[in-house]
């Protein structure tokens, strides 16, 4: 352990003793809740006021190399309640070699991969590659559409060209997340908005690859997965139950309390002042059975990771 290391563990102890003994509160959600979609914070504290405060057992920190010392500092502060994954800049040419090591020190996984890069790009596939060799799974965030002016698209393509990744990758386990993920639960999206709102129509291509290939996974993270789940509740529910194994809860939530504290998304004011945890496991307690409720939320994580 080096010193900045030691003393970011020893300021979160000194912070954190009570929450650190006292582990997740007494369950609000009637399972245990494990959220896949988490930014790692800078200090331990403001984690776990976040997964304290929406009720959420464990969390997985979605990373960027390096950072090694800060998720020792918070498993120190909180042993056992938290996974990591780790991502890093796919354009860099080292991008496999440090990912490589990230999965040596300990991270389950690469991601969040939310790059301006096409998704069946060379920068991708060849994190597609190493995820498969290294057995870990991939977080990746498809976007087509700008939030604000000139933001820029992420793994581009997804709707024309995934199919073709998930055939030729089957030994990648991919979870796809954001909005040209969700929005693409309808057949009717054309890249014509951020968050599509309205009945959905059937045979969306996330709807049918999920069903079609057993190494896609969905995470139903942020606005873009709380939207699609609350659009229409006949297709919702009927969603949650044909894909009840292949999906899972995650947050992205930067909120401060897990209450909704500080939470402000331009493109969504429907959100504002809420939590995006609590919003959406709200919706999927009310679209699905105390069963599927729990695959999602808790079970169906430990199939990719060792939580
Ligand atoms: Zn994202
Ligand atoms: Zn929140």
């Amino acid at each position: 352990m080096n010193r900045r290391t030691f003393l970011e563990t020893m300021s979160a102890a000194a912070v954190l003793p009570a929450l650190a003994r006292q582990g997740p509160a007494a369950n609000e959600w009637g399972s245990p809740v494990f959220d896949l979609h988490f930014h790692l914070r800078p200090e331990p504290a403001s984690n776990l006021a976040h997964v304290d405060g929406a009720g959420i057992a464990k969390a997985n920190l979605l990373t960027r190399a390096p950072a090694l010392d800060r998720v020792k500092a918070m498993d120190a502060a909180a042993p056992g309640r938290f996974t990591w994954f780790s991502s890093y800049d796919v354009t860099r040419p080292d991008a496999e070699q440090v990912l490589t090591q990230a999965v040596k020190d300990g991270a389950q996984g690469f991601g969040e991969l939310k790059f301006h890069v096409a998704a069946d790009g060379p920068e991708l596939r060849r994190l597609y590659a190493l995820a498969a060799e290294l057995k870990v799974p991939l977080l990746i965030h498809f976007q087509e559409v700008d939030h604000v002016p000139n933001e820029g698209t992420w793994s581009t393509g997804y709707a024309r060209t995934f199919a073709s990744i998930l055939k030729e990758y089957p030994k990648t386990t991919f979870i796809g997340h954001a909005d040209a993920f969700w929005a693409n639960v309808s057949a009717d999206y054309h890249d014509q908005s951020v968050y599509p709102t309205g009945r959905i129509v059937r045979g969306g291509v996330t709807d049918r690859w999920l069903g079609d290939y057993p190494n896609l996974y969905g995470d139903l993270s942020a606005v873009s997965g709380n939207t699609a789940m609350t659009r229409d509740a006949d297709f919702t529910a009927d969603f949650l139950t044909r894909h009840q194994d292949k999906l899972l809860f995650g947050s992205d939530c930067s909120c401060r309390d897990g209450h909704g504290a500080g939470y402000d998304n331009p493109v969504a004011p429907r959100m504002a002042g809420k939590c995006v945890a609590r919003e959406t496991l709200a919706a999927l307690k009310r679209s699905a059975s105390p069963a599927i409720f729990q695959k999602i939320a808790w079970g169906n994580a430990h199939k990719l990771v060792m939580i």
